[in-house]
C-alpha cells in the first residue's frame, strides 16, 4: 500500500475550498443565536431565517470545523439495526417516533437542497444493511418487517449489489448521500444576509440564559431571545459537561477513501465483526469509494494504523482500491437510550436549546433535532419533541449503561 496523501484529513474537507465568513468583532442583537456550524446549527438557522427570524452563527473554527464534514455522508433513516431494539427497549411509540423523524429529515435535506440549488453529489439510493452471517437470518428478517410496520421502505433480501455473496439484507428506497461540506456551505450560504449572519473563528466562551440570553466570545457579544447549542456535545466553558457527559458517550469510527476499481450502486453497513460501512459517491464526477467501521468507545488507548489497515485491505480485496488516498477518524455521541437530545438544554433552561447524540447518524438525526427546536422557538407543537427531549433522561439509570460500554469497548 502506498503512503497516504492527506493523513487525517477528511475527504469532504479536502476536496472542497472553504468558504470564508467574517470573525464576529461587534456587538449584535439578533431573535436567535446558533452556537456551531455544523449540520445541526445550519439547518436550524436556516430554517428559523426562512420562519422570518434574524440570525447569527458563530463557529469556532469554520463552516464544518466539527464531525460533519467528517462523516461517511449516508443520509437515511436505516440506521444499522435499530428499529426491533427500540420497539423492544422503549416501545412501538418511540421506534415510530424515531422513524418518522429520520425519515422526514431525509426527505427535508433532499427538498433543502432542491430549493437551495445545493451543489453536493446528493443522489437518490438504496441504503443496505448486510450480513455474511447465516446465523443473523432470522434476525434480519424481523427487523425488515418491524421497519415496514413503521412504515419506512424497508424489503428483505437475499441479494444485493455487493461484490460478493451476503446471508441476507434489508433494503431502504429512497435514501440519499451527499458531500456533507458542500452541504453545509450551501446551508451557510442560504442563512448569511438579508439581517442574518454566519461568523467563523468565532468560539463562544460564555453563555447567559436569560430573557434575552447573551453569548461572548473573546471580541464581541450577541444578545439573542433564543440560544441554540449545537457543538455537537455540550462543552465547557459554554455548559456545565458533567451532566450530559452522565446522559451520553463518545464512539469513535474510522474511514479510508479512495478510487475504486469496481463501482456499484447502493450504500450499506453491517452489524458483522468490524462494522463495515460502505459508501461508493461520484466525487466532481470521479468514481469514488469510502469504507468506514472499526469504531470503539472513545478515550481507549488503540493503534489507528491497525483499523485503517483492515480498512484498506477490505477495500482493496472487494472493490479493487488499491491507494488510499484519505483516512480519517472522528467521534459522535450516543444517549444512553439511544435516542437523540434536542431540545431545552435543563429543565432550568428558558431560551437555551440543544441538539446532541445522534448515534453516528447525524445527518439524519441532526435534522430531525434541528427541526424540532425550530418548532420549539418559533413555538409550533411537533410531534417528535417529547421522546427527543433531554429532559426524558435520569442520570442515575445512565450511569450503568455509560459504564457498560466503556467496559465492553465498543
Ligand atoms: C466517522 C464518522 C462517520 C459518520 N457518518 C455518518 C453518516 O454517514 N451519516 C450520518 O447521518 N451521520 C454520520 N456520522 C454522524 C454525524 O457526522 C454527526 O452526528 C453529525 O455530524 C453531528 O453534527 P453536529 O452539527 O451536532 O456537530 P458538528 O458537525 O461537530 O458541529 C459542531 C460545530 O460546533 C463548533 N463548536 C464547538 N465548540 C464551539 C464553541 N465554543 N463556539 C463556537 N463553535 C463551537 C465546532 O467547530 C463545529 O463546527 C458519522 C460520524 C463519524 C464520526
Amino acid at each position: 500500500m502506498n503512503s497516504v496523501n492527506n493523513e487525517g484529513v477528511s475527504l469532504w474537507k479536502e476536496s472542497h475550498l472553504q468558504a470564508t465568513y467574517p470573525q464576529i468583532v461587534e456587538d449584535l442583537e439578533v431573535d436567535t443565536v446558533v452556537v456551531g456550524a455544523g449540520i445541526t446549527g445550519l439547518t436550524v438557522a436556516y430554517m428559523l431565517k426562512r420562519s422570518g427570524q434574524k440570525v447569527a452563527v458563530l463557529d469556532k473554527s469554520t463552516v464544518g470545523g466539527g464531525t460533519t464534514a467528517r462523516t461517511t455522508g449516508k443520509v437515511t433513516s436505516q440506521h444499522n439495526l435499530v428499529y426491533k431494539d427500540l420497539q423492544d427497549r422503549l416501545g412501538n411509540k418511540i421506534a415510530q417516533v424515531y422513524a418518522d423523524a429520520n425519515q422526514t429529515a431525509v426527505e427535508t435535506v433532499a427538498s433543502i437542497i432542491k430549493r437551495e440549488k445545493i451543489s453536493c453529489e446528493w443522489e437518490i439510493d438504496d441504503n443496505y444493511v448486510y450480513t455474511t452471517d447465516s446465523t443473523k437470518v432470522e434476525e434480519f428478517k424481523t427487523e425488515a418487517d418491524v421497519a415496514a410496520s413503521l412504515g419506512l421502505p424497508s424489503t428483505y433480501e437475499t441479494t444485493s449489489p455487493l461484490p460478493f455473496a451476503i446471508e441476507a439484507a434489508i433494503k431502504f428506497t429512497g435514501q440519499g448521500k451527499m458531500h456533507s461540506q458542500k452541504y453545509l456551505l450551501g446551508l451557510a450560504a442560504a442563512v448569511n444576509g438579508d439581517g442574518s449572519f454566519v461568523f467563523e473563528e468565532s468560539g463562544v466562551i460564555g453563555i447567559h440564559d436569560g430573557d434575552p440570553g447573551k453569548v461572548r466570545t473573546r471580541k464581541a457579544s450577541v444578545t439573542a431571545k433564543s440560544i441554540v447549542v449545537a457543538t455537537s456535545v455540550p462543552t465547557m466553558p459554554l455548559v456545565a459537561r458533567g451532566a450530559y457527559c452522565i446522559l451520553e458517550y463518545p464512539k469513535e469510527s474510522y474511514i479510508v477513501a479512495g478510487t475504486p476499481e469496481k463501482v456499484i450502486k447502493g450504500m450499506y453497513i453491517s452489524p458483522d465483526k468490524d462494522n463495515y460501512s460502505i459508501l461508493p459517491i461520484a466525487v466532481n464526477g470521479s468514481p469514488t469509494l469510502l469504507i468506514g467501521g472499526k469504531g470503539h468507545i472513545s478515550g481507549l488507548r488503540i493503534s489507528k494504523d491497525t483499523r485503517y489497515t483492515t480498512l484498506s485491505e477490505y477495500a482493496a480485496k472487494h472493490f479493487g482500491m488499491n491507494q488510499v488516498t484519505h483516512r480519517w477518524s472522528d467521534r459522535d455521541y450516543i444517549a444512553y437510550d439511544g435516542i437523540p437530545l434536542a431540545g431545552k438544554l435543563y429543565p432550568w433552561s428558558k431560551n437555551l436549546y440543544v441538539g446532541s447524540a445522534y448515534r453516528k447518524w447525524g445527518l439524519s438525526n441532526g435534522t430531525a433535532a434541528a427541526m424540532i427546536i425550530h418548532d420549539l422557538i418559533i413555538g409550533i407543537e411537533n410531534p417528535w419533541a417529547s421522546t427527543y427531549d433531554p429532559i426524558r433522561l435520569d442520570p442515575i439509570k445512565s450511569i450503568p449503561h455509560v459504564a457498560k460500554s466503556y467496559i465492553s469497548k465498543k
